[in-house]
């Protein structure tokens, strides 16, 4: 059987009682002890902390520590520090290997005291004998292993715990935040709704058809950011997936396209171009379109109702490129960094509605397509966002 090396520490002053401890240690057996000495505390902390203490040589100039100690011998009195203090000092620096305190017979009670300082066992050197030197080395390894693992579940606990604390507070943010982005549009309802029921007569058809049109537009606002909120809240329990199939790019960028034209009030001008051989990709079609629709609509929001739009389409080595481009109002460079954070909105959105939750939602959808996304943009020149999307799943490897 092989044998299991045990690397120990001895911090003694005495030269004699080091002597015997050395002597004490059996020759035989499973284990081969491996024993390096020191005289002072500092000396000894410099060995437990560095791996490499090359200065440190033990009586047969050797250098003494290549690996970690798995025990250290602690005489309670040395040059440099004496009692319980030699003992604190020693963990406040070294915290992850076991010590057994070293006392003479005379102070024992101090010894014992050591024991609930954290030392692992104490031995008076005047009553050793092999077989107590060994249970105790062995015993306090034990110990050790068993405190460290304590510690570092302790730890992780503790990670664990700060996360949960994290994500409930995300949380209470968030719906702290949906709260408050539903309360303007229910207060434009509730005062529309009041007015029409106690002013009907005497309001003209013009301004009741305004009170009307303002319910519809905040209804419409109520039910896109529910839409948004759920979305955003399947993504985040993993309910929505990635899912490619067949699909020809080229069609469904130039349908988007035409739904877009018609669909807007002022018959925008969007200008769809490709390039590359974009007919045969397999990608999932509910995100492309929960991206694009979110980037489209945005460049449409955020610009003027003559200047153009560009939808630009490239098929290259497996990777499709979309780029949406706009000429509007941009995007303050001080904002730019925060547009990924939910109900984030640039400062120069005027009145122009909006929840921010938007490119939230388009960034998921790229993550969960494993692609990438930039914004370029200039306040007052224009907007242009390249997202790039792999153009087929990765092939799985093989069991
Ligand atoms: P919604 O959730 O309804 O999309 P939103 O448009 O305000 O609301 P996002 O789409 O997430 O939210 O966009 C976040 C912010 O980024 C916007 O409020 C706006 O300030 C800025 N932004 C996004 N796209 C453009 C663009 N093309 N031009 C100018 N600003 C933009
Ligand atoms: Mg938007």
């Amino acid at each position: 059987m092989k044998n299991r090396k045990i690397d120990i520490l001895l911090v003694e002053d005495s030269s004699s009682d080091a002597r015997l401890l050395r002597q004490i240690f059996p020759h035989n057996g499973h284990e081969e002890w491996q024993i390096a000495h020191v005289e002072r505390l500092n000396e000894a902390i410099v060995a437990c902390k560095s791996e490499l203490s090359l200065s440190l040589k033990d009586s047969t100039s050797q250098t003494i520590h290549q690996r970690r100690f798995d025990v250290v011998l602690l005489d309670l009195s040395l040059p440099d520090s004496t009692g319980l203090d030699t003992l604190k000092e020693f963990q406040k620096a070294v915290t992850d290997i076991p010590v057994v305190a070293l006392s003479e017979l005379d102070d024992e009670e101090l010894a014992f005291q050591a024991l609930a300082q954290g030392a692992q066992d104490y031995i008076v050197k005047d009553q050793i004998t092999t077989q107590m030197l060994v249970r105790a080395i062995r015993y306090a390894i034990q110990r050790g292993q068993i405190f460290n693992q304590l510690r570092a579940n302790e730890q992780r606990i503790r990670e664990a715990l700060a996360k949960e604390q994290e994500l409930n507070e995300l949380k209470s943010n968030f719906v702290a935040m949906v709260s408050h982005e539903f309360r303007a549009p229910m207060t434009i309802i509730r005062t529309s709704a009041q007015l029409l029921e106690n002013y009907n007569p005497q309001l003209t058809e013009e301004r009741r058809a305004k009170y009307f049109q303002r319910i519809q537009s905040s209804i419409n606002q109520m039910v896109q950011l529910l839409d948004e909120v759920l979305f955003l809240s399947k993504t985040e329990v993993d309910r929505v997936e990635y899912q490619p199939a067949p699909l020809d790019l080229k069609n469904f960028c130039q349908e988007l396209t035409e739904i877009f034209q018609l669909n807007t009030d002022a018959k925008r001008d969007i200008i769809f171009n490709h390039q590359g051989e974009c007919t045969l990709a397999q990608m999932d079609e509910n995100l492309l379109s929960c991206i694009f629709t979110n980037l489209l609509s945005n460049a449409i929001k955020y610009s003027f109702p003559e200047s153009k739009i560009w939808f630009d389409l490239v098929c290259q080595e497996d990777v499709a490129t979309f780029r949406v481009q706009d000429q509007g109002i941009g995007i303050p460079y001080r904002d730019q960094t925060r547009l990924f954070e939910t109900f984030y909105r640039a400062r120069n959105v005027g009145k122009i509605e909006g929840t921010g939750l938007g490119l939230v939602i388009v960034r998921k959808c790229v993550d969960l397509h494993g692609g990438e996304i930039r914004i370029i943009s200039k306040e007052g020149v224009g907007t242009t966002i390249t997202v790039r999307l792999p153009m087929h799943p990765p092939a799985k490897s093989e069991e």
